[in-house]
């Protein structure tokens, strides 16, 4: 792909906001740097920073305590943990289809077995009980969800989460809940199945795209004791503990005004409306309600990485829908991590090159 691209090509292929860092986070760091911050901080993370985690949840109505919680080197490293201590050779994970491409492949690292269940468009690409209920086994050790859900936007209502933390009561499994867009949305609430059953769930979030801080690698995690215990073991010696800077400038991004958040999300909702606008009689999409992306069907097309190479060839940067998984064939990933005036010439460009 990067092979056939232009210098002036448009990039809509990011998984990250185009936005900067919050001048008060930086300073943080700044500060901490100046301070002679530059240690090691306790495995789990400094205690302050463990204390804003926990106030930060409060707004899920999750109680956690220090000893539930680990901040990571992001959330990748979050999402590793939990499927390193969860996943034993043979256990069978469910995923969500199309998903993050993490999720197989740490399933893979850790010996497991990814299970595919299938986001229909029909039902918003949402992950429904019903559909996960017929891919049980006696092999399932665990569920992931991914509300809001990067690639489709869709965001997971209350009472289907519920209805899956049930089943993963009646069946014995976990759910591995991947929040990192929690307050990238537009309509809807964002619910943390973890304020229904904290002894289940494995929560995993980051500062990284709610503050605009992909490159500071700064994440969590939220678990029971027990969970996170054989998480910190693990934590321990693949990390030893997040980085001492970076966990300063996340404690100023969860305690600090909140401003820089909502104005990011403000700016999303009007390119998302001006995504789905330009999209109108060039591609079926369901309206994404949170993240920053739009997951068009291009079957009419071609195949999703011809159509791909198609529009990198004529300067637009786009992840074909199979990256995310089987079901993601006929879709392409649109980000709108790009502002309004670049989005209006890429999609001039999109509708000439679709359609000739
Ligand atoms: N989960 C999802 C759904 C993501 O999209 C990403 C980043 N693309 C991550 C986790 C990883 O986040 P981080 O940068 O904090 O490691």
């Amino acid at each position: 792909m990067f092979g056939v691209t232009r210098p002036d090509s448009i990039n809509l292929g990011l998984g990250q906001p185009d936005f900067d860092t919050p001048q008060h986070v930086k300073e943080a760091a700044k500060n901490a740097i100046e301070e002679g911050f530059c240690s090691y901080t306790p495995n789990k993370g400094y205690p302050a920073l463990l204390d804003a985690i926990s106030d930060y949840y409060r707004r899920y109505d999750l109680t956690a305590s220090q000893e539930n919680i680990i901040v990571t080197a992001g959330g990748s490293e979050g999402l590793h943990l939990a499927f390193e201590v969860l996943i034993n050779p043979g256990d069978q994970v469910i995923v969500p289809d199309p998903g993050f491409v993490a999720y197989s492949a740490l399933t893979h690292l850790a010996g497991g077995i990814p299970v595919s269940a299938r986001l229909k468009p029909e039902n918003d690409f949402l992950l429904l009980s019903e559909d996960v209920a017929d891919l049980i086994t006696n092999k399932t050790k665990a569920l992931v969800l991914n509300s809001p859900s990067n690639p489709t936007g869709s965001v997971q209502p209350r009472d289907e989460i519920k209805a899956l933390v049930e089943l993963a009561q009646d069946y014995n499994f976990y759910l591995i809940s991947d929040e990192v867009y929690d307050r990238i949305l537009y309509e809807g609430e964002h619910v943390s199945p973890a304020s229904i059953d904290q002894e289940r769930v494995i929560v995993i979030n980051a500062v990284s795209k709610t503050y605009a801080m992909t490159g500071w690698r700064l994440g969590y995690t939220i678990a029971s004791r027990s969970v996170a215990d054989e998480m910190l073991k693990v934590h321990q010696y693949i990390q030893a503990c997040a980085s001492s800077i970076s966990q300063k400038a996340a404690f100023a991004a969860l305690t600090g005004p909140q401003d820089f958040v909502n104005s990011m999300v403000s700016e999303f909702k009007h390119r998302r409306n001006l995504v789905l606008k330009r999209l109108k009689g060039v591609a079926e999409c369901v309206s994404p309600k949170g993240a920053f992306y739009v997951f068009p069907n291009i079957a009419g097309y071609g195949e999703s990485r011809d159509v791909a190479m198609k529009l990198a060839k004529n300067g637009i940067i786009i992840v074909a829908g199979q990256a995310f998984g089987q079901y993601g064939e006929g879709y392409i990933r649109i980000s709108y991590a790009a502002d309004r005036e670049k989005i209006n010439r890429a999609f001039d460009i999109i509708e000439r090159v679709l359609k000739l």
